[in-house]
């Protein structure tokens, strides 16, 4: 296949534009000029590309695609207005996905706060329209749900049944069908867990929706063995078409499989690192800070994992061939963390572990990064969702070291970036647009949030490409359109280097491609 009559954007090391591109088997052969490709190759499908922008595919270096496609398979009901909306959502949901009489029903979001009746609905409505399928809707914060008499049957659970740390909710000697806290376990035994049919439409859900937007690999981060096995059948079989990074989650089962195994790789997938976990997230306070958090006098937060537990863990992972990649949010995470990868790191290195998100950072730390060549993994979006209540949390002083992406790329000269999807969009337009702008979707605030810490339209692009890639050592096949790589690419209709700040969120994926294979588009 040849492109020609395009911008292309190499994102090599000169940061070239190119006219045209010859790819053959999967991989790029040339790029330059129209004269020079056309009059060089033959091909079987010529392409025009009338202009439009060519861009290296792009890679979300952090993101859980698996959950985020099962989610797609459940019903939303965030957002809903009263119980009947719930109710409609449920029936236009079991159309949509074309569900059978006796299929469990699984929801989530719902919030009666934002309902005019502000009580518990209870399932009356329910057992009237779908009393052939269990059901089961789980409040926006978890610690709720409501099950349908379908379900609660299929339990044997009994009116005034008590739980310790929960309760089964009973009115005038009837089961309501709300279930709190630790009672939701009597509900959860007994939904089924994930077939091979719901994996595989989930994943492919996913997948089409992450091309849609110009998505050619995405780091899965927590996953374990049965799935990492599920993924790969399902590459080979070529349903799955989308590349994949696998981060293991920090269990016992994936350390002594895999420590042994070694990293795992295919044309399609590659399982590289663990994901371990310092502390929570900043908007539930669950972030460990060094000094107590601003709005919340005496509270600190706390760490997931003694220290010492890190200090087991560390070095295994050192000797095995395996990224340790680990979750930190607050300074007193990120600290943690940054100290225990540099007692075993001990110097600059190209190992390529990664603090994942490494939001609040103290300004004595940030040296770590580049002292250590510890690479921050981070997410352009959680500072445009978080900056109406991140200085709530962090105060004026503390919140200059937060979201500070600029900062942190100086330290080793690269940063990867990703979405977290599905805690953020999926759209990387979005990364790019909240790396470069730093203003959410309607502009605000004015001129931009902490700009000192904004990225530049190169640099944002690099880190969902080429740095990205690095990120997982996968610089030299993908990130970047040069011959020899795989050809993993996208056509815009704007040109994103140039296009005015606010025409970034509304540019539309043209085509995507992966290794030369159309995935998306006309
Ligand atoms: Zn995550």
């Amino acid at each position: 296949m040849i492109v020609h009559h395009g911008s292309i954007y190499t994102v090599d090391k000169n940061f070239a534009v190119q006219q045209a591109m010859a790819i053959n088997d999967g991989k790029i052969i040339a790029v330059g000029s129209n004269d020079d490709i056309l009059k060089m190759y033959e091909a079987d499908e010529i392409k025009d590309l009338g202009g439009k922008t060519v861009y290296p595919g792009f890679i979300d270096a952090h993101a859980h695609i698996v959950e985020y496609g099962l989610n797609l398979q459940q019903v939303v009901l965030n957002g809903t207005q009263s119980w009947e909306e719930c109710i409609e959502r449920i029936r236009s949901f079991i159309k949509s996905k074309n569900i059978q009489p006796g299929e469990w029903i699984q929801g989530n979001g719902w919030d009666q706060n934002d309902w005019e009746i502000k009580n518990f609905p209870s399932k009356e409505l329910l057992d009237a329209n779908f009393p052939n399928n269990p059901v089961v809707l789980v409040r926006v914060d978890g610690h709720a749900l409501i099950a349908n008499e379908k379900a609660i049957r299929l339990g044997n659970i009994k009116p005034g049944q008590t739980v310790k740390g929960g309760s089964v909710e009973t009115i005038d000697g009837k089961l309501t069908g709300i279930f709190i806290d630790v009672a939701q376990g009597l509900i959860w035994s007994i939904v089924p867990g994930t077939t091979n049919e719901k994996f595989t439409a989930a994943l492919k859900e996913a997948q089409q929706n992450c091309f849609s937007v110009g998505l050619t690999t995405v780091q899965d981060c927590g996953l374990g063995k049965n799935t990492v096995d599920m993924i790969d059948s399902l590459q080979k079989k070529g349903v799955i078409k989308i590349k994949l990074n696998v981060l293991l989650s920090d269990d016992s089962a994936n350390y002594a499989y895999y420590l042994k195994a070694g990293p795992y790789k295919t044309k399609l997938l590659n399982v590289n690192g663990f994901k371990l976990y310092a502390d929570g997230a900043l908007g539930s306070r669950g972030a460990c800070l060094l000094q107590p958090y601003n709005d919340k006098p005496g509270w600190q937060g706390f760490l997931i994992k003694d220290r010492t537990y890190y200090e087991k863990m560390l070095p295994q992972i050192y000797n095995s061939k395996f990224q340790a990649c680990t979750h930190a949010i607050g300074d007193s995470g990120n600290r943690m963390i940054l100290q225990a990868y540099a007692a075993v790191l001990k110097n600059k290195n190209d190992r390529r572990w990664r603090i994942e998100h490494a939001q609040v950072i103290d300004k004595s730390d940030f040296g770590y990064f580049g002292q250590y060549s510890i690479i921050p993994s981070v997410q352009p979006t959680h500072a445009t969702s978080d900056m109406y209540w991140a200085g709530d949390r962090l105060g004026a002083e503390r919140i200059k070291g937060a979201y500070a992406y600029k900062q942190l790329l100086d330290q080793n000269g690269w940063i990867p970036l990703g979405t977290d999807f599905p805690v953020e969009d999926i759209s990387p337009l979005k990364t790019f647009y909240a790396a470069v702008a730093r203003m959410d979707s309607k502009g605000f605030p004015a001129g931009g949030f902490q700009m000192e810490n904004a990225l530049s339209r190169k640099e944002a692009l690099m880190g969902m490409t080429i740095w990205a890639a690095k990120s997982a050592f996968e610089e030299s096949e993908k990130g970047s359109l040069e011959p020899g790589k795989a050809a993993d690419f996208i056509i815009l209709d704007k040109d994103l280097m140039k296009c005015p700040e606010n025409e970034v969120l509304k540019t539309k994926v043209a085509a995507t491609f992966i290794n030369g294979e159309k995935v998306f588009g006309k």
